[in-house]
């Protein structure tokens, strides 16, 4: 284990858990020469989520969206380690993690601890189900990459399957119903992008069954996206319609069979009406429910014992009745919503504190050097004074570091039809848009935002070849 973790003694060793929007953009803003850093992840990229949903119809091949850490950390200017490994649990008190190798290949050793001196927690959220009978088992999530390969995979195979010689019409109605539940941007985006790819491709290519194609999305609340205004959940609303998706709103799913979802539908008389809906694919896009590590972490520190959500941390992210441990992104509760905009600012910040941090000491040192020269007798002194006033007052400047504070730059969705909507700041005020400039405007947004000019490049590519080529349907 020495041969391959040799950290520095004279630096304190800085453990970042995750490779997701938080930690990649702490690590991105961090001068990793002046910590020993070590990121861990049971995954060795970093994943561009807003264009996910793209990924499971093949608009947007998945590779175009990763990023190999490996890549990121070889562009830092000090060399920073990466293990791929999950973390299992914490210690604050030893301040150890303790780490797994879960891959498919493993060593000798597949587990092992890494001591931290400071400890950046970026483990993002598991997939929410409630506790609902019959979801973890039969239906597909949209958050990581295997999850849209899945779909991808399962979409075609419910259009083969409805193909099939003699099949009944019953089946058949079954089969090509795709059911979305959750009507949050994940479910709206992902019923946009299948509605689009039947509508684009599976039409021409399927033409006798297709007819009998349709998207339904279940949302347990009066409307969809909750997070936008109001003109904005109608619009959508109304594409979607248009679009020919069904839309059950006051609909909440209690069950979940293999072929089946069970649903309660409030009616406007008060009562409650229970449903039964056959699918052959069905999505669970329901929000984040809290990772194990978390509510571990959480159980052994006192002031995190009413944390529900996440772990509680105050306005520099520290996470509340710890000291050397920082929480960002979904697993954090700051007061923001989980998203990708909260998370990399939140990184960012403790890139900009750690590098800080690191300068103050770095000052510290050097004054506490020259106030030594000064007491010897025949040492420079007028260059040694001025020297420490001037770090005195860089000091003073460096450390007024002010608390985290999110700037909200807007919420985007894409709608499908080549249509999205978005509520963003603009000139001190708001604009609420949807439609296909809009569209336009999603896109430039988002390859703007692509982690690097490779990823740009491919999603570019990728857009233009679904465009002029149809998307690719082969059941891989
Ligand atoms: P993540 O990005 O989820 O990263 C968590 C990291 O931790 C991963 O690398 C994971 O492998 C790793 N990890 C997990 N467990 C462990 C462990 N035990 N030990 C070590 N590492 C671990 N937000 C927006 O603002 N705009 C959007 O358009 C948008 N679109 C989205 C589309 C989809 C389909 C989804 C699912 C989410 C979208 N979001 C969007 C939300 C956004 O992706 C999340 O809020 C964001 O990823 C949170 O960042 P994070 O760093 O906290 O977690
Ligand atoms: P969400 O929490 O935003 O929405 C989940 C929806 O599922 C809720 O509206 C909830 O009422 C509904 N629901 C829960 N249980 C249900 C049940 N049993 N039956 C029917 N409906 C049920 O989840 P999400 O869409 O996955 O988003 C997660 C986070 O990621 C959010 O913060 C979101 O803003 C962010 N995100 C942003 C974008 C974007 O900006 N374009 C895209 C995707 C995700």
């Amino acid at each position: 284990p020495d041969e391959q973790f040799k950290p520095d003694p004279t630096k304190k060793t800085l453990v970042i858990l995750g490779t997701g929007w938080g930690s990649v953009a702490l690590l991105k803003k961090l001068d990793t020469e002046n910590y020993n850093v070590v990121v861990v992840s049971p995954r060795n990229y970093f994943l561009f989520t807003p264009l996910l949903p793209s990924c499971t119809t093949g608009t947007i091949e998945h590779r175009s969206i990763m990023e190999p850490v490996r890549a990121i950390l070889r562009g830092k200017k000090a060399a920073a380690k990466f293990f791929e490994a999950e973390a299992t649990s914490i210690d604050p008190e030893r301040k150890v993690v303790r780490i797994a190798d879960n891959s498919e290949i493993k060593g000798a050793t597949s587990e092992t601890e890494i001591p931290y001196d400071m400890l950046v927690v970026g483990v993002g959220a598991e997939n929410a189900t409630f506790g609902i009978p019959g979801v973890r088992e039969n239906s597909c999530f949209l958050k990581e990459i295997g999850d849209a390969q899945q779909i991808r995979k399962k979409i075609m195979d419910c259009v083969e399957t409805a193909a099939f010689k003699d099949q009944t019409p019953e089946e058949v109605d079954r089969l090509m119903h795709m059911v979305v539940v959750g009507g949050g941007p994940t479910g709206v985006e992902f019923a946009g992008e299948l509605q689009d790819f039947f509508e684009e491709d599976i039409k021409k290519l399927v033409p006798d069954i297709s007819p009998r194609f349709k998207v339904t999305l279940i949302e347990a609340l009066p409307n969809v996206l909750p997070m936008f205004s109001k003109t904005l959940i109608d619009y959508t609303e109304n594409t979607l319609r248009e679009e020919k998706i069904d839309i059950k709103t006051k609909t909440m799913v209690k069950r979940v069979t293999d072929k089946t979802v069970e649903a309660e539908v409030s009616r406007p008389d008060g009562t409650k009406e229970r449903v039964e809906i056959p699918y052959g694919l069905l999505v669970w896009a329901t929000g984040n429910a809290v990772r194990p590590i978390i509510k571990d972490l959480a159980g052994k520190i006192p002031a995190q014992k009413d944390s529900r959500r996440g772990l509680a941390v105050n306005e520099y992210l520290v996470v509340q009745g710890t000291r050397d441990i920082w929480a960002i992104g979904d697993c954090a509760v700051a007061g923001y919503a989980p998203t990708a905009q909260v998370a990399s600012q939140e990184g960012y910040f403790l890139g900009k504190l750690f590098n800080n941090m690191a300068k103050t000491e770095n000052h510290e040192a050097r004054i506490q050097e020259l106030s030594g020269q000064l007491n010897i007798a025949g040492g420079n002194s007028a260059e040694a004074s001025q020297e420490i006033e001037l770090l005195e007052r860089q000091l003073k400047k460096i450390r007024d570091i002010k608390p985290f504070k999110y700037s909200h730059q807007g919420s985007l969705a894409y709608i499908g039809s080549d249509k999205a909507v978005a509520d963003v700041s603009w000139w001190n005020g708001n604009l609420a848009t949807g439609g296909s400039v809009t569209y336009l405007f999603w896109r430039s947004v988002y390859l703007s935002m692509c982690f690097s000019p490779r990823n740009r490049v491919l999603v570019l590519l990728d857009w233009l070849k679904s465009k002029a080529f149809g998307r690719d349907v082969s059941r891989e």
